[in-house]
């Protein structure tokens, strides 16, 4: 069973657009309580189950504790904004670089519309600016957001990053009217 219905999330958008396959190093931003990351571990084989596929490994962040699973790292009680977390994620990776890049982060929120928005987009764009460092070319983003006035700031970014960007509203999340995702792929070379 998974720690949290959003699991059913990212299985719907992954057997909807194959965002994870065995082998895949992903880094899942925002993993607590850590029900994106189960769906990481078992899609990649991080933890080795399928002894035909290749292995992958999930690294998982967050400012909040996060129990330990199986197949996954996670660096606790980190801020993504911090440079600090930034160069502790390229020491705990295999090869400092990783395939995927999954973003379901989601600020305090304020209850005020804008001022939530703003903060997710702010977010975003940290994990944007990460990618930098951290992903590989031809690699993939999936960035959770709120609607609003801000979105196509974010979608302008992605756009200039990765040669594709589409917008998914899974049916697990209809309920909640605001959120949706950028699913970025083929990460252009940055320098
Ligand atoms: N995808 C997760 C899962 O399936 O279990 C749920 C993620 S939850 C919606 C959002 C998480 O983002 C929270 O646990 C929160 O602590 C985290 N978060 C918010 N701001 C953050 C930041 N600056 N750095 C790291 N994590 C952050």
């Amino acid at each position: 069973s998974y720690r949290c219905r959003s699991a059913f999330k990212l299985l719907e958008m992954d057997d909807k657009r194959s965002i994870l396959r065995p082998g895949l190093c992903v880094l899942d931003c925002g993993t607590a309580p850590g029900a994106w990351a189960q769906v990481a571990v078992q899609r990649v084989n991080a933890a080795g189950s399928d002894r035909d596929a290749p292995v992958g490994f999930v690294l998982g962040v967050d400012l909040l504790h996060v129990f330990p699973l199986e197949g996954a790292v996670f660096l606790p009680h980190s801020d993504i904004t911090d440079p600090d977390t930034q160069n502790k994620i390229q020491e705990v990776l295999p090869k400092g670089k990783v395939d995927v890049i999954l973003n379901d982060m989601a600020p305090n929120a304020t209850g005020i519309r804008d001022i939530d928005h703003q903060r997710l987009i702010g977010l975003c764009l940290s994990v944007a600016d990460l990618a930098r460092h951290v992903l590989v070319p031809g690699g993939t983003m999936l960035c959770k957001l709120w609607d609003g006035s801000e979105s196509h700031r974010l979608q302008k970014r992605l756009m200039q990053d990765f040669a594709e960007v589409r917008t998914l509203k899974p049916q697990a999340s209809r309920m909640d009217s605001s959120e949706k995702y950028y699913l970025a792929k083929s990460y252009r070379l940055q320098r």
